[in-house]
């Protein structure tokens, strides 16, 4: 071997050391040695260096994040880079799919990550569901009554300063309907607590058969109960309070080895243009109410 060429070789050599270890190699200048080879081989280094620290670049953007970095350069690894950057892309439009709450993203084509990431989004949506499960007993427990399961006394109020704001607005009718059990004390006396307690829920049971999806029952004290029956006039109440007056003293509850009879008084009334709040209506059925108490119990009146 000459010694131009040992020298030629010397300098290719170093050259892709310098390509190797990532160093800036400069241009190979390879000219004065059997020219056309050499000038072959000086293109090809120096494409082959451009092309190199273009993927270099580019890897190194796409590694500190910059995701929509151009891949021009012409080597197979561009594509494994092109690859990696599409991956990470529609992986970063799965994470903000998760984020608004599409919890049946999974990724698939990640390894060891996909499988990593696809068990912290099953966690996060078991959590949710957990989460949501536990929203709706907090609310069941805060807008019932443990024990005849309806609707508490602030949760009536609620619904009831509704339907009063709402039939105003639009011009129409509801009924409300104040109820409280006869000589009640005296069946707790009699029979005990605890029968009483039977006697307030077969009550709540009775009082759902006989009223609509849409009628509101509470419990508003302890064998006291409010009806909100929306859209239904002075007329349609009194049916439904019959209704139920009969149902209640029809009934025969069975506790404890003891049969309980018993009676419900309820007063009851509809929206008038002059209310001015939810309370003037249902004032309007407490003193409908008394009345009926004092008329002999047993009995529906309106006010
Ligand atoms: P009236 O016909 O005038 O309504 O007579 P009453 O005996 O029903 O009168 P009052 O409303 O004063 O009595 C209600 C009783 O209901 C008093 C209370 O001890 C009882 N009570 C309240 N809540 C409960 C409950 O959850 N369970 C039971 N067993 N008794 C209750
Ligand atoms: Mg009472
Ligand atoms: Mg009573």
């Amino acid at each position: 071997m000459e010694h131009n060429d040992i020298e030629r070789l010397d300098r290719i050599s170093a050259h892709l050391h310098a390509l190797l270890h990532n160093e800036q190699p400069g241009l190979l200048d390879l000219t004065g040695h059997k020219e056309d080879e050499i000038r072959q081989v000086g293109q090809f280094v120096n494409s082959l260096s451009e092309a190199l620290s273009a993927l270099t670049n580019a890897a190194h953007l796409l590694s500190i994040g910059d995701m929509d970095v151009q891949i021009v350069a012409k080597l197979p690894a561009c594509h494994h880079l092109k690859n990696l950057q599409a991956t990470l892309r529609h992986l970063t439009w799965q994470t903000g799919q998760i984020a608004k709450g599409d919890f049946s993203q999974r990724v698939e084509f990640l390894g060891e990550f996909s499988y990593s990431f696809n068990w912290m989004v099953e966690q996060l949506d078991a959590y949710r569901q957990r989460i949501l499960g536990q929203n709706r007993e907090l609310e069941r427990l805060a807008t019932t009554d443990p024990l005849t399961g309806v609707y508490n006394r602030r949760y009536f109020m609620d619904f009831a300063t509704k339907e009063f704001l709402r039939s105003q607005r639009y011009s129409h009718v509801f009924s409300a309907i104040q109820m409280d059990i006869d000589h009640f004390k005296k069946i707790n006396d009699t029979h005990g607590h605890a029968v009483g307690d039977e006697v307030i829920k077969a009550f709540t049971v009775m009082c759902q058969e006989v009223l609509r999806e849409s009628d509101m029952l509470g419990r508003v004290g302890g064998e006291e109960f409010s009806i909100i029956l929306p859209e239904t006039d002075r007329a349609g109440a009194l049916i439904v309070a019959e209704r139920i007056r009969r149902a209640i003293a029809d009934l025969k509850v069975y506790a404890d080895d003891h049969v309980v009879r018993f009676t419900v008084s309820i007063g009851l009334t509809s929206l008038r243009q002059d209310d001015a709040g939810i309370e003037a209506v249902l004032r309007r059925a407490d003193e409908a109410l008394y009345l009926a108490k004092n008329g002999g119990r047993n009995k529906v009146l309106s006010g």
